[in-house]
């Protein structure tokens, strides 16, 4: 069959954005079965290119992958700005979002309104309202903290945005910095202490918590099942055991589907975990070997959502779980923000 690439940028790595035939066999045998038929994806990215380093992902290029990699299936996002790189601004990668919105406009859709601590709550405010977006993604990049990779909470989400989210009923999409992720008790404090002082505000936490390795949700998740404004996403994560942890022990009805695709989980690759750390395989450079050593990887999707099924095997999860997973939670949460926003 020829193969249909979608975008010929190196950085997707061997086999591109095309359908190999380790791909076919992967979601023949470990996806298929699991995958339901609507998708709704709480963790999806539109972004400008950096020249040399990261492709320009636009919405028709997302939708158009998703339709090769999720054959039968129909898939809704909610969709945000990678954070700025390379001297673009803030205000840049929204512009490009509202653009893209404008271009590929779908009711079921939904956006974040990238945010940047040192911005006044007013203007997020006028932004969110403006742009009709259902909440803020942060990041850590943006930290006031000198150690970004250990920065608290509020070092990159100031307590006055907060303030906005908890007024408007809106969520806010965290990334968790410090290298325990939500097991590092300030985070996890913090989180309960926030969470509940903005009870109108909807937390989101991405890949799962940041526990992209094993041994750290399980620690604190009896606190995270107990914060009722709380969820958790899926994305990026690729170890079974992770999601054991999660399938069995967090409150299913708060859990939602994440891919972090494109440009985090479109190439080709693996997050693993390694000593006490994790870290990505298959970014530009790796080196995949030579002949009878060549290896054939395929996408980090298609390996996070084998970790999902194998792990949903594991544990019996019921055909009901997975759909509100997929589904059924990401939508009611975004309907009843939509709903007390009006
Ligand atoms: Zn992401």
């Amino acid at each position: 069959m020829a193969k249909k690439y979608l975008s010929k940028a190196k950085y997707w790595g061997p086999g591109g954005l095309s359908l190999t035939p380790t791909d076919r066999v992967i979601f023949r045998e470990d996806i298929d079965w699991f995958l339901p038929k609507r998708i709704f994806d709480v963790h999806t990215h539109v972004n400008l290119g950096v020249t040399g380093a990261v492709p320009k992902v636009s919405l028709g290029l997302l939708k158009q992958f998703q339709k090769l990699i999720f054959p039968k299936r129909s898939c809704n996002n909610l969709f945000f700005a990678m954070p700025p790189r390379n001297g673009q601004t803030s205000d840049q990668v929204n512009q490009y979002i509202s653009q893209q919105v404008r271009k590929f406009p779908e009711k079921s859709d939904a956006r974040l309104f990238f945010v940047d601590p040192g911005m006044p709550a007013e203007f997020v405010r006028e932004q969110v309202l403006q742009t009709q977006a259902v909440g803020l993604k942060v990041y850590m990049t943006g930290a006031t903290a000198k150690n970004k990779a250990e920065a608290p909470i509020r070092s990159f989400l100031p307590e006055k945005h907060i303030k906005v989210m908890n007024e408007l009923g809106l969520m806010i999409m965290l990334h968790l910095s410090k290298s325990k992720a939500i097991s590092d008790p300030g985070n996890i404090r913090d989180l309960e202490v926030l969470s509940k002082r903005y009870p109108n505000s909807k937390w989101v936490l991405a890949h799962c918590a940041r526990c992209f390795r094993p041994g750290l949700f399980e620690k604190v998740v009896d606190r995270l099942n107990a914060l009722p404004n709380v969820y958790v996403e899926t994305s990026a994560v690729c170890d079974p055991l992770v999601f054991m942890e999660v399938f069995k022990n967090y409150d299913l009805s708060r859990l939602m589907f994440g891919s972090d695709n494109l440009v985090a989980a479109g190439f080709r690759g693996r997050y693993i975990e390694c000593g006490l750390f994790w870290l990505s395989i298959g970014q530009p450079g790796f080196q995949w070997g030579q002949g009878m050593f060549a290896g054939q990887p395929t996408f980090v999707i298609y390996e996070q959502l084998r970790a999902m099924s194998r792990a949903a095997g594991l544990v019996s999860l019921s055909e009901e779980d997975i759909h509100k997973i997929f589904w059924d939670n990401a939508v009611a949460l975004i309907k009843s923000i939509r709903q007390t926003r009006k």
